[in-house]
């Protein structure tokens, strides 16, 4: 199919993109790398009556390190993201979710914020953004305001941003020294959105015991699911395989409302998200050295 007829704008600064936006009040979308946007425009899934551009507007797309936190531009291409040292020295959470996004040639022409400003609950980003507790930065006609990523997803497809605000820049603070982490899905083909998956990590105190963990699922919710029970059980125990298992045990309670599609039940859903966390705390600490 083709999209409905729609007007192309393409202005060369934000200020236009944001007047734009509130001209046409809900009636116009924002086209970033249009890996998502294109195919529901061409199966009228959507039906904007104008799509605004970002390409041509200046200072979007960049990786940096700014106190500490890693910040990347909304227009920053996902594999530029994959291939950027700043990210393969100093986030290798960021790093996996980028190879776990979609396909090569998808990375090429995706954005890190068009994967996060279309809040998909299969997506890696907006689980990896939930687990690193990033802030989200967009832009409107009052002005920047910063969203925590707990309160940016709001449910399938639908995010905190007003209808005439642009994200522009996402702030992701580094995993804690030492951490072990993981970040895990699974998919009928590699690069195809996950059935299930899991960003999570934890630290350790001096004493051995978990002192931190995040447990961020997705593919099993309207969002990405937060695992606070699972989270809990981890709390306060020395890693190790019968810890690990609770945990497992947990996750099937944190997950309420598994979706059932055509690939996969509510109840496989919930059961690979349990199995996946429980691999990837292994995976985790392994990794970190921690003998099981
Ligand atoms: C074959 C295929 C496989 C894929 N597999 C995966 C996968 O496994 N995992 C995954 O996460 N994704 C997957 N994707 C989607 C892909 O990652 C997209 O790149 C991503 O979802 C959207 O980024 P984009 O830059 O292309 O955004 P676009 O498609 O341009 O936009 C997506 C939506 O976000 C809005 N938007 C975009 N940028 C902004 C902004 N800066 N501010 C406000 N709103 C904005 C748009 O208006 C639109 O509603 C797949 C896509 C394809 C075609």
């Amino acid at each position: 199919m083709k999209p409905a007829p729609f007007e192309y704008a393409a202005p060369d600064n934000l200020e236009e993109v944001v007047s734009l936006l509130e001209e046409n009040e809900g009636d116009a979308k924002v086209l970033s790398g249009g890996q998502s946007l294109m195919p529901l425009l061409n199966m009228r899934l959507a039906r904007p009556e104008v799509l605004v551009d970002l390409a041509r507007v200046p200072g979007l797309d960049y990786v940096r390190e700014d106190d500490g936190l890693l910040v990347i531009g909304a227009m920053t291409r996902q594999r530029t993201v994959e291939l950027s040292p700043i990210v393969g020295e100093g986030h290798p959470l960021v790093l996996e979710a980028t190879r776990n996004v979609a396909h090569p040639q998808n990375r090429n022409q995706g954005t890190f914020g068009g994967s996060l400003a279309h809040a998909d609950p299969s997506a890696e980003y907006p689980a990896l953004a939930v687990a690193l507790g990033a802030k989200l930065k967009a832009v409107g006609p009052d002005g920047e305001r910063e969203i925590d990523a707990d309160e940016f997803f709001v449910t399938y497809l639908t995010t905190d941003l007003e209808a005439a605000e642009v994200l522009t820049e996402v702030r992701i603070p580094k995993l804690p020294a030492g951490a072990a982490w993981s970040f895990t899905e699974l998919a009928r083909r590699h690069g195809d959105y996950a059935l299930a998956g899991v960003a999570s990590y934890f630290s350790r105190g001096d004493d051995g015991k978990v002192a931190d963990a995040r447990i961020v699922l997705f593919g099993v919710g309207a969002t990405p699911v937060r695992a606070t029970k699972a989270e809990q059980e981890l709390i306060g125990q020395t890693p190790g395989a019968a810890v690990f298992e609770s945990v497992r045990k947990a996750v099937l309670d944190d997950v309420e409302e598994p979706q059932t599609d055509v690939h996969a039940s509510a109840e496989q859903r919930r059961s690979l998200a349990a199995v996946l966390t429980q691999r990837g705390l292994v995976d985790a600490a392994r990794r970190a050295g921690i003998s099981l």
